[in-house]
């Protein structure tokens, strides 16, 4: 899937606040049990904070005990970039927005449910719009 939205470094460093700007935009990770949506538990959706593609539903969050705010299933597979990832002497899957190619995370196959999955998600790459969860983009 190609990146829709695409700005300049600088453009993103201008929209972004410092702290999502490291996170989003040089793949930084917040550090663990800091993050404000950690423990949302609001209906709603969650969004990419640089770009607002939506990713994920509240109702595949859960808490894992990580840190970080935990998903199962991202609300749609293509919004989503899955990219090998072996930075820091580990072997891992970064998750990045599929919209405009930005750092969201990881994703670990020791999660709960069905899909096994733990998409591990910085609380500063996510923007929470509270309400229905039934639609798409419901308002
Ligand atoms: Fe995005």
């Amino acid at each position: 899937m190609e990146t829709k939205v695409t700005k300049s470094d600088e453009e993103w460093r201008r929209s972004l606040t410092p702290e999502k700007y490291a996170v989003l935009r040089q793949a930084g990770t917040e550090h663990p049990f800091t993050g404000e949506l950690l423990h949302n538990k609001a209906d709603g959706t969650y969004h990419c904070g640089a770009c607002g593609a939506e990713l994920f539903s509240s109702q595949a969050k859960y808490d894992s005990g990580s840190g970080w705010p935990s998903f199962t299933e991202p609300a749609e597979a293509d919004n989503v970039q899955l990219i090998e990832d072996w930075s820091h002497g580990m072997h891992r899957t970064e998750v990045r927005c599929a919209s405009c190619g930005s750092h969201l995370g990881h994703v670990f196959d020791d999660g709960p449910g069905p899909t096994g999955q733990r998409y591990c998600m910085n609380s500063l790459a996510l923007d929470f719009q509270a309400g229905d969860t039934s639609g798409t983009e419901a308002r």
